[in-house]
């Protein structure tokens, strides 16, 4: 296994200097999927169909209570009621392959979905009151960690943050950048590229703004949001190629990190991962991301009603 990841690592690094060099690199360009050229009433009818789905999939409770690939999906060991009714799933810590060097840490990593006072759907906890995040914000100030991009994780030599969003709500942009502005915080933004200009989603003219202001960074979360393991190599390279090219061609920089949609994952969704991308996040729920692979990155799953204190109690931080 590990042999496998040094040479699937080369081959990524080669794919990432090339890369480097523009973003129409021709072996990552899509041969078959163009989401946003040419919209019609019937795909802008699909997109909203899918809109509804994706909140399905993004439920905390499907994605960790009913795996499709129970082989390789991680159960939690405990689910912790949090104040204000939220929830949250508590997992073992990801094996260690290696250890920190004294002095330095890992970064941790925490999950949003929306910013937003009031739920528009049953799954309450994904909904983080506006005021919740602004006090996230400040707990984690003063700490004095840094902030981090996705595609920035690396040891430090401080506490450091990776803030990502998924799917890409509008609400990122009406609700969570003008906070993110207020503190100069850094995030990442996890983007279905068919829902670009979707009802309830980013516009391409809200993700040139955020991606301008140097405080966004857009990453992939591929482009229909399927669940990975049920996908060819094709089917896979058309989802990973395919959401990369979409981001580049919007923000001008190559999405160098993934999150897989639903948190659905094995060796081979991971393995044709490598060949497009650096880094990939996860579902799995822990703040240790000491020695882990960098394509299977824990985060912490953020619910609504969790108080700074309890972001930090968390994080090991409190
Ligand atoms: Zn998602």
């Amino acid at each position: 296994m590990k042999k496998r990841w040094r040479i699937a690592g080369e081959t990524l690094f080669l794919a990432a200097a090339l890369l480097f060099a523009g973003c129409a690199q021709p072996m990552l360009r899509p041969t078959s999927t163009a989401p946003a050229t040419e919209e019609t009433t019937e795909q802008r009818t699909e997109e909203v169909q899918s809109t509804s789905a994706v909140l399905e999939t993004t439920a905390p409770s499907p994605e960790t209570t009913a795996p499709q690939t129970p082989e390789t999906t991680v159960l939690p060991v405990e689910t912790v009621e949090v104040e204000g009714g939220g929830q949250i799933d508590i997992f073992a810590k990801p094996p260690l392959e290696e250890t920190i060097p004294a002095g330095q840490y890992a970064p941790s990593a925490l999950m949003y979905h929306l910013i937003l006072e009031e739920p528009y759907t049953s799954l309450t906890n994904l909904f983080v009151r506006p005021s919740e995040f602004e006090e996230h914000l400040q707990a984690l100030f003063s700490t004095g960690c840094e902030f981090l991009f996705a595609d920035e994780y690396a040891n430090t030599k401080g506490r450091s943050i990776i803030l990502t969003f998924d799917d890409g709500y509008e609400d990122n942009y009406t609700e969570m950048f003008p906070i993110l502005k207020k503190y100069g915080a850094k995030a990442t933004i996890f983007m279905i590229t068919a829902n670009i200009d979707a009802p309830g989603y980013l516009t391409e003219d809200m993700i040139r703004e955020m991606a301008d202001s140097g405080l966004v960074q857009f990453d992939s979360h591929t482009v229909t949001h399927p669940s990975l393991t049920s996908l060819s190599a094709e089917g896979l390279r058309e989802q990973f190629a395919g959401s990369a090219q979409r981001l580049c061609d919007l923000t001008g920089r190559y999405p160098t990190a993934i999150c897989y949609p639903g948190g659905t994952l094995n060796d081979f969704v991971i393995e044709e991962a490598a060949r497009y991308y650096k880094f990939g996040y996860t579902t799995v729920n822990s703040p240790d991301t000491s020695g882990c692979n960098p394509l299977t990155i824990p985060r912490v799953r953020v619910s609504r009603g969790m108080s700074g204190a309890a972001i930090l109690s968390r994080l090991g931080w409190g």
